[in-house]
């Protein structure tokens, strides 16, 4: 497995003129600085299913739940074509493991939501639509996070989308071992879940323990997981998860450093030192002391992949 991170991304936001004007959206953010940490793997529907750019706007028509694709002043029904097109390419990147997908919003074929559907002549146009490959690409990985470029702008978002590109991440290399990865990866992510969602926590415990043996309880366990790290990770959640790490350490901290530890955890808890100042040093007691559990634990990750992904999440606002 590729140890680059790869996602998918609307092209145009990459600065490529992809877009029916022939100009492009280009995200410094996503293009210059996650893109130190991912691959990208850039998809245009609506070039990529055969039309010209510059070309005629589009727009969903129809039913919201149904809606079809056509060109504005032509009305030109392009559904089919995309739909085609699409079938296809979701092959393709069903090979591409992908961990994650950064859509354009507002766009008939890219939006994820509130993209305006048109109900025909004389009606008011709904925001209420999917676009068209977005929805055909959730239907088809509905575990793969998504998110929309002007949503990533708010750091809680941001933070929130890159912890579970992350855990899909951690996901497919544990799966690698097979149904026994599962256990593995659980056992790792116990901090991680109980910083977004503690009370998944029983139910994870259990389909993780039966899993080796049921396939179906690994599947439900990421469907669980997935429900749970889209939970916030909130001050009063990270400190319980903060403090039953600390917990463990019981017994090998000397005072000084079981002071400093408590210190950092409480100055986090009053917002006035960052996340990451006490996961550094609860990750670095686990190591000097040996504690293998803990050390293994994502939510201490000495990663720099990770920790450079951990700092962009928080930092306090696009590039
Ligand atoms: S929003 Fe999607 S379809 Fe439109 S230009 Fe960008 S990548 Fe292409």
């Amino acid at each position: 497995m590729e140890h680059r991170i790869k996602l998918g991304i609307s092209r145009c936001l990459l600065g490529e003129k992809v877009r029916y004007d022939g100009g492009h959206k280009l995200d410094p953010f996503l293009r210059d600085a996650l893109g130190r940490f991912v691959r990208w793997v850039p998809v245009c529907p609506e070039v990529e299913c055969g039309l010209p750019a510059p070309r005629e706007p589009m727009r969903l028509t129809g039913d919201p739940d149904r809606p079809r694709l056509l060109t504005v002043k032509t009305a030109r029904d392009l559904s089919g074509r995309m739909t085609a097109w699409g079938r296809e390419v979701l092959n393709r990147l069903a090979a591409e493991d992908l961990c994650g997908y950064v859509f354009k919003s507002k766009s008939p074929s890219c939006g994820l939501s509130g993209v305006k559907v048109h109900p025909g002549p004389g009606g008011r146009a709904l925001k209420k639509g999917v676009g068209l490959w977005a929805a055909m690409f959730g239907r088809r990985f509905p575990l793969v996070p998504v998110e929309e470029e002007v949503r990533l702008l708010d750091p809680g978002r941001r933070e929130n989308f890159i912890e579970r590109v992350l855990a899909l991440r951690r996901w497919q290399e544990s799966m690698e071992a097979g149904p026994a990865g599962v256990a593995r990866f659980h056992a790792g992510h116990r901090l991680v879940i109980m910083a977004h969602g503690p009370r998944a926590l029983p139910v994870l415990d259990r389909l993780a323990a039966e899993a080796e043996e049921d396939r179906d309880a690994a599947r439900e366990y990421l469907v669980r997981l997935n429900q749970a790290l889209k939970l916030k990770a909130t001050v009063k959640k990270n400190v319980q998860a903060l403090t039953r790490a600390a917990g463990q350490l019981e017994g090998l901290l000397s005072p000084e450093q079981r002071a400093e530890l408590l210190a950092a955890v409480k100055a986090y808890a009053g917002s006035a030192t960052p996340l990451s100042v006490p996961i550094g040093l609860l990750g670095r007691y686990a190591r000097k002391y040996g504690h293998i559990r803990l050390s293994a634990q994502a939510y201490l990750s000495p990663d720099p992949l990770e920790a450079g992904l951990r700092d962009l999440s928080q930092a306090p606002g696009a590039a």
